[in-house]
């Protein structure tokens, strides 16, 4: 049985082992409940578990109709292949880079939705908003159950109070760090946040929320870098576990060639727990009933906002690949020569990301797998290494 403290939250282990690790102690978690487990029952866990251990095992990749050669760096994640848990790293990965990317189409369309006339100017704000009580007993799963529901609560109310008013809009996150500290990341756009107000009102009905740990304001020197600041924002802030988001996106990891510093398993399995049915993100105020589908491709839907046309291209080339996968009828396939008719082929994702690797290419569609970085790493384990010594 996994009971240990905070102290030893990182453990250095393989994507497997990390899934594995999280499911056994999720079934573990429910079978020691002496007092029932609420809604949750021990048949929805033990297939909660049995699904987050099998997540990412396969990938699906472009095929070429023509020649059936595979095309390097085609790799998805996606549909049914995936479990959708708030601790599988490759879907937590496929939805924060879905928020990213609806975050940074959105932007622009929201700045158009303030008040044209209002005294105080409408800006980017990120705010981090913290329990009172911090670090957590990793298998305290109905405490941070009980946690998680009151910071829900009282953003809430914060935005109903304080933070709401004509042009503004939300998107809130909840999750937990390393420590087992339950957060929200609020990413808000209007008029700069009295923090005072916002705090009082958060603990008029919970006491123990509302500590405002970091704020600040989203301004890069262009309008176009500061959306694309708010897509990292976004993408930062909807990981759900933190901690172990390298990992996620560590193709090395996620093929077996390598380890990695994760979120102890055992806090990831009772937040898996805290937080069945819960919705942990969500948006309000001009964020809802945009255009926009969820990865911020227009919908085509009439607006009276100005759409940017040119937006979705300028992305294209800056990732020399499509940036929809489906659409890829221009590459040219390297096996036959002829442009793709390509179609999707399920394959091992182990098999597949060291058969890439191999070829000094990634093996996930925007992934930022490179040789180098491998590379990198090591040196400065070994730098470290020597340091010690
Ligand atoms: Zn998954
Ligand atoms: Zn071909």
């Amino acid at each position: 049985m996994v009971m240990q403290g905070v102290k030893q939250l990182q453990s250095v282990m393989s994507d497997t082992r990390y899934r594995r690790a999280v499911a056994d102690v999720m079934v573990a978690l429910a079978e020691s409940c002496d007092s029932g487990l609420g809604e949750l029952d021990i048949a929805r866990v033990r297939h909660r578990a049995r699904k987050i251990y099998g997540c990412g095992f396969k990938i699906r990749v472009r095929e070429c109709v023509e020649c059936g050669h595979r095309r390097v760096g085609s790799g998805e994640f996606s549909g049914q292949m995936t479990c959708k848990s708030k601790s599988c790293p490759t879907c937590g990965e496929n939805r924060s880079h879905r928020f990213g990317m609806w975050m940074e189409g959105a932007a622009p369309l929201v700045e158009q939705l303030a008040p044209k006339q209002s005294t105080r100017p409408y800006v980017w704000q990120y705010l981090v908003v913290t329990t009172i009580r911090g670090a957590t007993n990793a298998s305290d799963w109905r405490g941070l159950r009980g946690r998680a529901i009151e910071l829900n609560r009282s953003v809430i109310r914060a935005w109903k109070k304080v933070l709401k008013s004509p042009g503004t809009g939300m998107l809130k996150s909840v999750e937990i760090s390393k420590t087992g500290m339950v957060h929200a990341n609020l990413i808000y756009f209007g008029p700069t946040v009295d923090m005072d107000e916002v705090v009082r009102v958060m603990k008029e009905k919970s006491p123990r929320i509302g500590h405002v740990s970091y704020r600040s304001t989203v301004c890069e020197a262009t309008p176009k870098k500061t959306h694309e600041a708010l897509g990292r924002i976004a993408r930062y802030s909807t990981k759900s576990a933190s901690g172990a988001r390298h990992a996620y996106t560590d193709e090395d990891w996620l093929s077996g060639e390598e380890s990695t510093d994760v979120v102890d398993p055992s806090l990831v399995a009772s937040w898996e727990m805290a937080t069945y049915g819960m919705n942990l993100a969500s948006k309000s105020g001009t964020f809802v009933g945009l255009p926009l589908d969820e990865r911020g491709g227009y919908t085509g839907e009439e607006t009276d906002l100005h759409i940017e046309p040119d937006t979705r291209t300028e992305r294209l080339d800056e990732a020399h690949a499509p940036s929809d996968p489906e659409d890829d009828s221009l590459v040219v396939c390297d096996g036959c020569g002829e442009h793709g008719l390509w179609t999707w082929v399920e394959v091992d994702t182990e098999g597949w990301l060291r058969h890439c690797h191999d070829r000094m290419q990634p093996g996930i569609a925007r992934s930022r797998w490179h040789p180098m970085l491998r590379r990198w790493r090591k040196q400065r384990r070994w730098k470290k290494i020597n340091a010690c010594a």
